[in-house]
């Protein structure tokens, strides 16, 4: 355990803002399916492979992005905007940092209004977890780009859906919380519960450092 809290401390310190961790924003999705795979990624640097079925979402994604600028706004609901890829943003009030797939710019002046986009490599409604993520999008654009960021989207690629979301304070506030117990598991070394849904633990990666799963 020693050993892992000293190697904590170093993968963590690359992520560092002032004397604050900065949660990457993804990682509250994996936190939601279970928070010891969050730990591990930040306790156990290195050790995790990608697999085939991230680098298939990863070229997914680019193809998505090829075809995205042939795309019509209308999809998202939009006339017209200006598109802007893989946005990598900080936040220093939320200690945080994302790459967002794409933020779509519309208006200008009191009109000028932000849509963050997210592609999802799945055909089902997405969980809680994607809308907590959009929303911290959200509000790490209207930081970085000081422009109202009040709705978010979630497209699915294998079907062609791009799902709208209302980015309202609940879930924003929701958020910030899930955010706050992130940073508080990696800064305590404190290693979490396995996921209570015991079927997750078949296929995971880190399996072989859970000896109390299955
Ligand atoms: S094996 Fe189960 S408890 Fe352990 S990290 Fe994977 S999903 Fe979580």
């Amino acid at each position: 355990m020693t050993m892992i809290a000293g190697a904590a401390t170093s993968a963590v310190s690359s992520l560092q803002m002032d004397d604050r961790w900065l949660v990457r924003v993804t990682d509250l999705k994996q936190y939601a399916y279970c928070p010891r795979v969050v730990y591990y990624q930040y306790c156990l640097p290195g050790v995790r492979p990608i697999t085939y079925k991230m680098q298939a979402g990863i070229d997914a994604q680019d193809r998505v992005e090829e075809l995205e600028k042939r795309r019509s706004l209308r999809e998202y609901g939009l006339e017209e905007g200006e598109r802007h890829f893989n946005i990598v943003l900080t936040s220093a009030r939320l200690a945080c940092t994302a790459q967002i797939d794409l933020v779509v710019e519309t208006g200008i002046g009191t009109e000028r209004r932000l849509l963050p986009v997210d592609f999802k490599m799945s055909r089902r409604e997405p969980g809680r977890h994607f809308r907590l993520q959009l929303a911290l999008y959200g509000m790490m654009l209207e930081e970085a780009w000081l422009g109202p960021a009040p709705e978010g989207v979630i497209y699915l690629i294998p079907v062609k859906r791009a799902l709208r979301f209302k980015l309202d304070k609940r879930l924003r506030a929701d958020a910030e919380s899930m955010l706050a117990a992130i940073r508080m598991m990696v800064t305590q070394e404190r290693m979490p519960p396995p996921t209570p849904q015991r079927s997750r633990c078949v296929d995971c990666e880190f399996r072989r450092f859970c000896n109390d799963t299955i």
